[in-house]
């Protein structure tokens, strides 16, 4: 039992504030998790739903604080939510209302996240002077088009390459999830000269052991196609996909799509977690006990937070692409370089690895 509703939260790094906002005027209901600003100001972006939780904000708000920290990014973790169905009516007044409440919360720099776009980001920048993922034309990276996610998963593809000896030009690469961080994903790999043999989207999957013609298959779905429909290969029962032989394994699409059910099926050498916790902790600890090597979200897809960490310190595209693989290669071989000594499941240690540089900058903040 816990005697303060803060209890049920609070352990070792935060959460330093938990802000619930109501503004009876507008109607604008909003939860503001900071958790850990030892870094600096937090970095997090601001999602638009009707049924978030404040444990579910706070649960993100912590995912920021190590990722920032990880990516040696000068940010704290924080999430927002504005607690409102995207669609409604009342959208553009609420989010007036929200940048509003957050005027003099001066530690929290929100970006975009589910629900809310670069237009929201304008808006709150305008009335807060404050915000990442602006549109191009008010100074924004914007990362999807230029695909940092994807770039940062085929940088931490580069390291394993080398560290297990699994050459990139050849590899069999399966995609799951061919949204924004897939298909960036599929271009910066293909590059290196491997062939992507499968890629899938909700509605299912296509897969050519050859290789799937690319340029064609992005430009179908560019056109609004689905994968099975674009005619790239032969079309596949979606989670078919997760069992296939290949290489490199990439999840780009939901939370929790590896799980202890379906882990067994997973045939491939390396998977790079595109997608935010597509395998579950355990699912992940079995991978680890068969020799599948897996580089852990906050490594892999770290690639689209430090691009907005880049645009809010005005950094060009050009430098932001050094940034992103510079510490993508340095986490990455660090990670290899702790697995051999330390045999721990990697999610394991890249927790560990985000921990280490939070404490250090809390100590350095302690002694002031
Ligand atoms: P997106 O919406 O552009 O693409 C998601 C893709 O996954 C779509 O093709 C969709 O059809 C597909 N999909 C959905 N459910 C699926 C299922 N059950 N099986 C197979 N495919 C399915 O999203 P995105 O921006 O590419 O992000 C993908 C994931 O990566 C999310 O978890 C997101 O949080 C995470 N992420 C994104 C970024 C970024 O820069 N966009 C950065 C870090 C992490």
């Amino acid at each position: 039992m816990t005697s303060h509703y803060i209890d049920s939260f609070a352990d070792e790094l935060g959460p330093e504030k938990i802000i619930h906002i109501y503004d009876p005027a507008s109607g604008l209901k909003a939860i503001v998790v900071l958790d850990n600003l030892s870094l600096g100001p937090a970095i997090g972006g601001c999602r638009m739903a009707a049924d978030v939780t404040t444990r579910e904000v706070f649960r993100l708000a912590r995912a920021m604080t190590l990722k920032n920290a990880i990516n040696f990014l000068p940010y704290g973790g924080g999430k927002s939510a504005i607690l409102c169905d995207p669609r409604s009516a009342d959208r553009d007044r609420l989010i007036q209302a929200f940048a509003q409440a957050i005027q003099n919360l001066t530690e929290y720099i929100p970006g975009p996240d589910m629900g809310t776009d670069e237009q929201t980001m304008a808006t709150i920048k305008e009335i807060t002077g404050r915000a990442v993922g602006l549109p191009r034309h008010l100074g924004g990276l914007p990362l999807d088009e230029l695909g940092t996610t994807g770039f940062g998963v085929a940088v931490a593809a580069d390291v394993a390459s080398q560290k297990l000896g699994l050459p990139l030009k050849g590899a069999r690469v399966t995609i799951q999830g061919f949204g924004n961080v897939g298909k960036a994903a599929a271009r910066f790999l293909a590059e290196r000269g491997a062939k992507i043999i499968a890629v899938s989207d909700s509605q299912g999957a296509v897969f050519n052991p050859e290789g799937l013609a690319l340029e064609p298959l992005l430009a179908a779905v560019g056109r609004g196609k689905k994968v099975a429909e674009s005619g790239a290969g032969q079309p596949l029962e979606r989670d078919a996909l997760v069992g296939l032989e290949t290489d490199i394994f990439i999840p780009a699409a939901r939370p929790d799509v590896v799980t202890i059910r379906n882990q067994d099926q997973l045939k491939a050498t390396l998977v790079l977690e595109g997608a935010n916790i597509p395998i579950t902790h355990e699912a992940a600890r079995l991978l680890h006990q068969r020799g599948v090597m897996v580089v852990p979200d906050v490594i892999a897809n770290g690639g689209g937070v430090t691009c907005a960490a880049s645009e809010l310190e005005g950094l060009s595209e050009e430098d932001t692409f050094h940034r992103i693989r510079t510490n993508i290669t340095r986490n990455t071989e660090e990670l290899f370089d702790r697995l051999r000594r330390e045999q721990r499941p990697p999610h394991e240690i890249a927790q560990q690895m985000a921990s280490e540089r939070i404490e250090d900058a809390m100590a350095a903040r302690a002694s002031g």
